[in-house]
C-alpha cells in the first residue's frame, strides 16, 4: 500500500513475469483475443457515416486487425456543444463519486486484461511484457487520480480570517478539457490524461494518436461502462491538424492536456495563444534527448543490462529511453565489447511471443526516419552493435536496434525516436563538460547515472536539469505515485504525471468569503 496524504492505495499487481504457468495462460488468452476490432467517434447525437479504413498489425502488415473511421468538423462541433452542457453537472458531483467510477474502471481493466494486452500488442506492436506493464499503469492512473480527487476536491480548504468572516478555498474543474495522446503509450497515457481531467471535474474530448485509435476507443468504452456519462467523455479520432484547426481555436476549450513531440506542443501552444477571447491551460509532456552517464566505478555487467533495457525496450519508442551513453574512457572498451555481445543476444520478432525482446516500430514513416538516421550514422560514426533481423520480421515495420560510437554530441540534431543508441567517451576531467552538453540540448526528461561514488552522483544530480534521474538502474518505466514523471525545458511544462500535484493543473480555485 502507498500512503497518499494519509490514504492507503495499492498499485496494480500486474502479472508475475517469473511464473511460467501464469504467463503462458495469459499469452494464450491474448492470442485468442485477436479479432476484428473497431473504432469510431463516440459523440452523442452524431450518427457516424464516414468510410472505414483498415488497421494493420505493425508486426505483419498483411494482417488486418480492425477498422476505424474518424470525426469530421461537424462532429467536433457537436462534441464541444455536448461537453460544454455536460460539464457543470459532472463538476457538481461529489469528488468521491467521480473517484468511485475511476476505481471501477481500474477493476474492469484488470478483469479484461487479456483483451487490452492483445490490443496493445497488435495495434501498437508492444511486446507482451510492455503491454502487461501498460495495462497495469493505466489501472494505477485511474486509482491514483481517484484517490487524489477524494483528498483534494472533497472538502474546501478552510482559511484563517478575522472574527465574523469565513474564508474557504474550493477546487473545481476548469470546463472542457481536450486530451491529446501519443501512440507510444496508447492505453496508459491516454487513460492517465482522461482520468486526471475527469477526476478534477472537467468534461473531456479525447483524441488518440492516429496510429492507435483502436486502443483509445476500447478505453473510452470501458470508462463509459464504469459510469462516466457519454457526454462527459467523448472520443474524436481524427488527424491532429483537423483537431488543431477546428477545436483548439474555440474559446470553450478551457484546457489542453497534450503528450507528444516538442514540435507539436509548439504548434498547439501557438494555436491556443492566437485565441483572443479566452486563455486556456496547457499541460504539455514532450520529447527528450536522454543521456546516461557512466563513470569508471560503474559495474559493467549492470551497466550494459540497464543500457539495453533503457535504449531498446519497446524498440526504443519511449520518451524516457536512453539515446546517448557517456562512458568514462577507462572502462569504455570493456563496456562497448560487452554491449556488442549483449545486443547480439536480443531477439527481434513477433511481439506476441513471450521470447521476443524487441517488436516492430510503429509505422512506415517512423521506419523511414530511423533508416535515414542510420544511413547518416553509418557515414559519420562507427557501428558497434546491431540486433539481427530474422525471417519473421520481413512483413512488418521492424528496425533492428543499433549502437554507434559518435565523435560529438552535436551530430545529433533532434530526438531520435527508436532503438538507436549513441556512445561517447569522456575523460576524468570532463564531467562538467558532459553535464553541460546534456543541458545544452535544451531537453530535460530523463538521465541515467551509473557510479559507485556518492559525491559524483550528488554532483550530477545537482547540475543536470532533468525531470527524472535514475541512479544505478535503468531509466524507464516510471511507476505511478512512486516516480512522478515529466520533464523540464523542451521536455515539458509539468506538473508530473502520477504525482501529487498533477490534478491541480486541471482545476480552477475559487475563494468564498462570507461575512457571518
Ligand atoms: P506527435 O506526432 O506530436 O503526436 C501526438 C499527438 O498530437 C497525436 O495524437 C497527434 O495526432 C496530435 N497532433 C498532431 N498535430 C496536432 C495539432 N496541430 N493539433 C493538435 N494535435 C495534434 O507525437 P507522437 O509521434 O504521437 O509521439 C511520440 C512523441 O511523444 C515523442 O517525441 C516522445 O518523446 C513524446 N512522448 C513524451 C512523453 C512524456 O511524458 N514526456 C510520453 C510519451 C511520448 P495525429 O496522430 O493525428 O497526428
Amino acid at each position: 500500500p502507498i500512503a497518499l496524504f494519509g490514504e492507503q492505495r495499492k498499485n496494480s499487481m500486474g502479472v508475475n513475469l517469473s511464473n511460467d504457468n501464469e504467463l503462458n495462460a495469459l499469452a494464450a488468452s491474448v492470442n485468442a483475443a485477436r479479432k476484428p476490432w473497431l473504432a469510431e467517434p463516440l459523440v452523442p447525437g452524431v450518427k457516424n457515416a464516414g468510410e472505414f479504413r483498415d488497421v494493420t498489425d505493425p508486426a505483419d502488415r498483411r494482417r488486418v486487425i480492425g477498422q476505424t473511421r474518424g470525426a469530421d468538423v461537424p462532429t467536433l462541433d457537436k462534441a464541444l456543444a455536448n461537453a460544454v452542457a455536460a460539464q457543470p453537472g459532472w463538476d457538481a458531483l461529489p469528488a468521491a463519486s467521480r473517484a468511485k467510477i475511476l476505481e471501477h474502471t481500474a477493476d474492469l481493466l484488470e478483469a479484461r486484461r487479456a483483451e487490452f494486452i492483445a490490443l496493445c500488442v497488435r495495434e501498437a506492436g508492444k511486446t507482451m511484457s510492455a503491454a502487461i506493464a501498460e495495462v497495469r499503469e493505466a489501472a494505477d492512473f485511474c486509482r491514483y487520480y481517484g484517490a487524489m480527487a477524494r483528498k483534494l476536491f472533497a472538502q474546501p480548504e478552510v482559511l484563517p480570517g478575522p472574527t465574523g468572516e469565513s474564508n474557504e478555498l474550493f477546487l473545481h474543474g476548469r470546463g472542457v478539457f481536450v486530451c491529446i495522446s501519443p501512440w507510444n503509450f496508447p492505453l496508459a497515457i491516454f487513460m492517465g490524461q482522461v482520468a486526471a481531467a475527469l477526476a478534477a471535474g472537467n468534461s473531456v474530448i479525447s483524441k488518440p494518436a492516429d496510429q492507435t485509435t483502436l486502443v483509445g476507443y476500447a478505453a473510452v468504452k470501458l470508462l463509459h461502462e464504469a459510469g462516466v456519462p457519454a457526454d462527459v467523455l467523448q472520443f474524436v479520432p481524427c488527424k491532429g491538424s483537423v483537431l488543431g484547426n477546428s477545436l483548439l481555436t474555440r474559446p470553450d476549450v478551457a484546457g489542453v492536456c497534450f503528450t507528444g513531440s516538442t514540435e507539436t506542443a509548439w504548434t498547439i501552444n501557438r494555436t491556443l495563444a492566437a485565441r483572443d477571447s479566452s486563455i486556456a491551460a496547457l499541460i504539455a509532456e514532450t520529447g527528450g534527448q536522454n543521456a546516461l552517464i557512466a563513470d569508471s566505478s560503474a559495474l559493467p555487467e549492470q551497466l550494459v543490462k540497464d543500457v539495453c533495457a533503457s535504449a531498446f525496450d519497446s524498440a526504443g519508442q519511449r520518451c524516457s529511453a536512453a539515446r546517448v551513453l557517456f562512458v568514462q574512457e577507462d572502462i569504455a572498451d570493456k563496456v562497448i565489447t560487452m554491449l556488442t555481445g549483449a545486443m547480439a543476444e536480443l531477439t527481434m520478432g513477433d511481439p506476441g511471443l513471450l521470447s521476443t525482446d524487441v517488436g516492430p516500430v510503429i509505422d512506415e514513416a517512423s521506419h523511414k526516419e530511423l533508416s535515414e538516421h542510420a544511413e547518416r550514422m553509418d557515414r559519420e560514426a562507427k557501428l558497434i552493435g546491431q540486433v539481427a533481423a530474422g525471417e519473421s520480421t520481413v512483413h512488418g515495420t521492424f528496425f533492428a536496434p543499433r549502437a554507434y560510437e559518435i565523435p560529438r554530441l552535436d551530430i545529433l540534431h533532434k530526438e531520435i525516436f527508436g532503438p538507436v543508441l549513441h556512445v561517447l567517451r569522456w575523460k576524468a576531467d570532463q564531467l562538467d563538460k558532459v553535464i553541460d552538453a546534456i543541458n545544452a540540448t535544451g531537453y530535460g526528461l530523463t538521465l541515467g547515472i551509473h557510479s559507485r561514488i556518492d559525491d559524483t552522483i550528488d554532483h550530477i544530480v545537482k547540475r543536470a536539469r532533468v525531470g527524472n534521474c535514475y541512479v544505478n538502474r535503468n531509466q524507464i518505466g516510471a511507476v505511478v505515485g512512486v516516480q512522478p514523471f515529466g520533464g523540464e525545458n523542451l521536455s515539458g511544462t509539468g506538473p508530473k504525471a502520477g504525482g501529487p500535484h498533477y490534478l491541480l493543473r486541471f482545476a480552477t480555485e475559487r475563494t468564498v468569503t462570507i461575512n457571518t
